[in-house]
């Protein structure tokens, strides 16, 4: 196995945003072939998840490891975590990925000497981050230490974050009598709609598995919309939950709800929709700031170990996204930038004490 540190054209990649490390992996035995990215370590050692995808090209995977590594510092720092930013993608040939492979994916992860710490992500599931902690102790969310599956912890924080905007922005204590859309009713999109409804929400869903929508509307007595048209149903709160991008320019004008709040990652398809959002007088909650539930339950797994006392801590979200918004309404900025802000201003405190 070669871990090589460095690539031609690397510092120069447009996604590259100072990373401290970028490692290719690649292992002739297990036939894994891997990117490790470290973005930043400040705070801690970068956590963040393993992807397994089959990517059209190399340069594909690149973008994707380095733009999500990023996205995890602004995370972790956003949540309150004393943890970095980094990412790992596995370039998936098609075939299923052998125990092998993950076995020598946590080697490849050791000879960082603990400045990544993996997860897991699309494409790797319980058993595969079972398998790289028989390699590695430099791993998460196995199912000897945690709290399991992330995803109903991301949902409540998402949950906690919708109710944060709606206070904010409509006033309201609770989702009695308001519309919700979701947009991909999946792990997470799924337990909020559960979470919405149980609160008082009327909802609207839509997911490209037809039929798995149709089950979830006929529990929860919710309407079904068109996957290319639940953005613009009239609703009072719009919840990104597939896959990013979800707010571009054409969607945002199409957009009715006054509300946008989801677990997807990068919704924004590039940062003028923040401004073209809060042009329209539609509050966003930040995506890196809502989403954060999921990472939380891994990475505090030993401080949190009962779900309630979890659920307690990722609630929090909802009081972070209160001052994101507050600060917004007050001229700061748009709440993409505040939470950004946020990051990099602990980041960067966090530097000048250390020097
Ligand atoms: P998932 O794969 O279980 O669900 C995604 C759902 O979206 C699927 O049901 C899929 O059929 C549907 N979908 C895909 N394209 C669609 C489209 N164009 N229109 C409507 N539906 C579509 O994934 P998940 O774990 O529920 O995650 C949802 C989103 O939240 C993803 O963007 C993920 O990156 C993000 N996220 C998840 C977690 C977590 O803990 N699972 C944490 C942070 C962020």
């Amino acid at each position: 196995m070669k871990v090589q540190p460095v690539h031609r054209g690397m510092f120069s990649h447009p996604d590259f945003a100072g990373h401290e490390a970028v490692s290719f992996v690649s292992d002739a035995d297990s036939g894994l072939k891997a990117i490790i990215a470290v973005h930043d370590t400040t705070l801690g050692p970068a956590l963040g998840g393993c992807r397994r995808w089959a990517y059209d090209d190399e340069a594909a995977a690149l973008k994707d490891v380095l733009r999500l590594s990023r996205g995890m510092t602004l995370k972790n720092a956003a949540a309150g975590l004393d943890l970095g930013g980094g990412k790992a993608v596995i370039l998936s040939d098609g075939n299923d990925a052998t125990p092998a492979m993950w076995r020598a994916f946590g080697r490849a992860v050791n000879r960082l000497g603990g400045d990544y710490i993996t997860a897991e992500d699309v494409g790797t599931g319980q058993a595969a981050v079972d398998a790289i902690a028989e390699t590695s102790p430099h791993v998460r969310g196995t199912s000897a230490r945690g709290l399991g599956d992330p995803s109903p912890y991301t949902a409540w924080g998402v949950f906690a974050g919708i109710k944060a905007a709606v206070k904010h922005a409509l006033g309201a204590d609770s989702l009695k009598g308001l519309s919700v859309a979701i947009q991909g009713t999946g792990n997470v999109g799924a337990d909020v709609a559960r979470l919405a409804r149980k609160d008082g929400a009327g909802l609207i869903l839509a997911d490209i598995r037809e039929d798995a929508v149709m089950v979830l509307a006929r529990e929860l007595d919710a309407s079904v919309a068109a996957v290319d048209r639940i953005h613009a149903v009239k609703a009072d709160v719009f919840v990104p939950c597939a896959l990013g991008g979800a707010l571009n320019a054409k969607t945002i004008p199409e957009l009715k709800a006054r509300i946008v709040a989801g677990a997807a990652n990068n919704q924004l398809d590039t940062p003028e929709d923040a401004v073209r959002l809060a042009g329209r007088g539609i509050l966003y909650a930040p995506d890196f700031v809502i989403n954060a539930g999921g990472v939380i339950s891994i990475a505090l797994a030993e401080d949190f170990p009962e779900p309630d006392a979890m659920r307690d801590r990722v609630g929090q979200l909802g009081d972070v996204l209160s001052s994101i918004f507050k600060t917004a309404e007050a001229g700061g900025g748009t709440t993409d930038e505040i939470a950004v802000r946020i990051a990099e201003n602990r980041i960067t405190a966090a530097r000048e004490n250390r020097s």
